[in-house]
């Protein structure tokens, strides 16, 4: 059996949701368990409420709706993503795999569709982890990878606590933050954030994994002094041996796999004065790579660059891992339901792996997952010009509700 979803009410419903936190450039400023964020919840749950679907909310925000299967002992198909957003970042990210989910169920509820097992829509908790560290967080503490009480505990720029902005915002839910049943399988809609779908001229992108990643933070000790008196001999200047670190990073993934990419994305350079010698230089290394061999590889010969560089300008350093999230490669039964939907539409599919880490990372500790992404125009994400089609969003959003509709088995098909 296919569905055919409503486009218009599909784009309507992005429009909604995009209006509240929107910014003047057209984007979105909505960030985890702000007024905005809670502005949005609300909507998602009179939304679910409307559509006749049963909410609950856990302990750690994360919202689910439920429309119930016909057989009761089966377990459900969880599909979603996030409603927060990053500071004046873009309508889809997140979103649209919300309201893709919801769609779903509304054009089965439009043909008086039953489905076997039950469908629950998920809304995410702080997906973004720009305002709260880390990334995917109630997606992380619901399937077991963080403990509540550290994340609660966890502040933003202004030292406010998550666990108060939680209380206040009314998101703090009577349900355990974790899976209450076993699950059949978790799907996500997601925008790309990059450039392959579109270079390639795809409609939607089979996702069949998302790569690993280790984050470190490196800092280099060298000796502050005068900048005029001091001779280059005597010099033990952190942010050259920082500035040969930068280099040789940016040069790795040459020496790695195809798809291996390296980043040095924050540098702080201490006293930070025009005519003193850089003593103290801490800087952020990112390492991404489907292959967890490949990664254990990169980091490996980036602490050698670190330990060379060091050497070189006779001075100390440190290297602490500050996030590692292993590969994960999704099962086939899902991945193979979001092909074949996409191959029965007539849309033009490419099997991909995530550059991006995603909620989908989490559940897939808990059950099967998989992912669809839509094409994002000219790979922008995480800003105002973020875009994606209205004809992509509704491609897209057709797969993931046939595919979900596969995977929880139409009734009388
Ligand atoms: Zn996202």
């Amino acid at each position: 059996m296919r569905i055919d979803i409503d486009r218009d009410r599909l784009v309507g419903t992005m429009r909604e949701q995009a209006a509240i936190g929107g910014t003047e450039g057209g984007g979105l400023h909505r960030l985890a368990l702000s007024d905005a964020d809670r502005e949005a919840r609300d909507w998602f749950v009179d939304c679910a409420t409307a559509a006749g679907l049963d909410t609950r909310i856990d302990a750690f925000g994360n919202t689910f709706a439920r429309r119930e299967g016909t057989d009761p002992d089966a377990a459900p198909v969880l599909a979603g993503s996030h409603l927060d957003s990053q500071p004046d970042g873009g309508i889809y990210d997140g979103a649209l795999g919300v309201v893709a989910a919801l769609e779903l169920v509304r054009t089965l509820d439009d043909r008086g569709i039953e489905t076997r097992r039950p469908i629950e829509l998920v809304n995410w908790t702080n997906e973004e982890g720009s305002r709260f560290p880390p990334a995917m967080q109630g997606s992380g503490v619901w399937a077991g990878a963080h403990d509540i009480e550290e994340e609660y505990a966890k502040t933003d720029a202004d030292g406010t606590r998550l666990g108060d902005e939680l209380e206040r915002i009314g998101y703090r839910g009577d349900h355990p933050a974790e899976p209450r049943e076993p699950y059949h399988a978790y799907l996500e809609l997601h925008p790309e954030q990059g450039p392959h779908l579109e270079e390639t001229g795809a409609d939607v992108g089979i996702v069949t994994g998302i790569v690993g990643l280790r984050w470190a933070e490196i800092t280099l000790h060298g000796q502050a002094n005068h900048s005029g008196t001091t001779p280059m001999q005597h010099r033990s200047d952190a942010l050259v041996a920082a500035a040969d670190v930068v280099t040789a990073i940016r040069r790795l993934p040459g020496t790695l796999g195809e798809r291996t990419v390296a980043t040095v994305g924050s540098l702080d350079v201490q006293p930070d004065s025009v005519n003193v010698i850089p003593e103290t230089v801490t800087f952020t290394t990112d390492l991404r790579d489907p292959s967890e061999g490949v990664l254990e590889t990169a980091v490996a010969r980036m602490e050698a660059e670190v330990a060379a560089a060091a050497d070189r300008e006779g001075i100390d350093y440190e290297v602490e891992g500050t996030m590692h999230a292993p590969s994960v490669d999704f099962p086939d039964r899902p991945v193979e339901a979001v092909a074949d939907a996409t191959a029965d539409l007539g849309y033009d599919g490419r099997r991909m792996v995530s550059g991006a880490g995603h909620d989908a990372t989490h559940a897939a500790s808990v059950c099967d997952a998989a992912m669809v992404f839509a094409v994002s125009e000219d790979g922008k994400s995480h800003t105002e010009d973020e875009f994606t089609s209205w004809a992509d969003c509704y491609r897209s959003a057709n797969v993931l509700a046939n595919a979900a509709l596969d995977l929880a088995d139409a009734v009388g098909e």
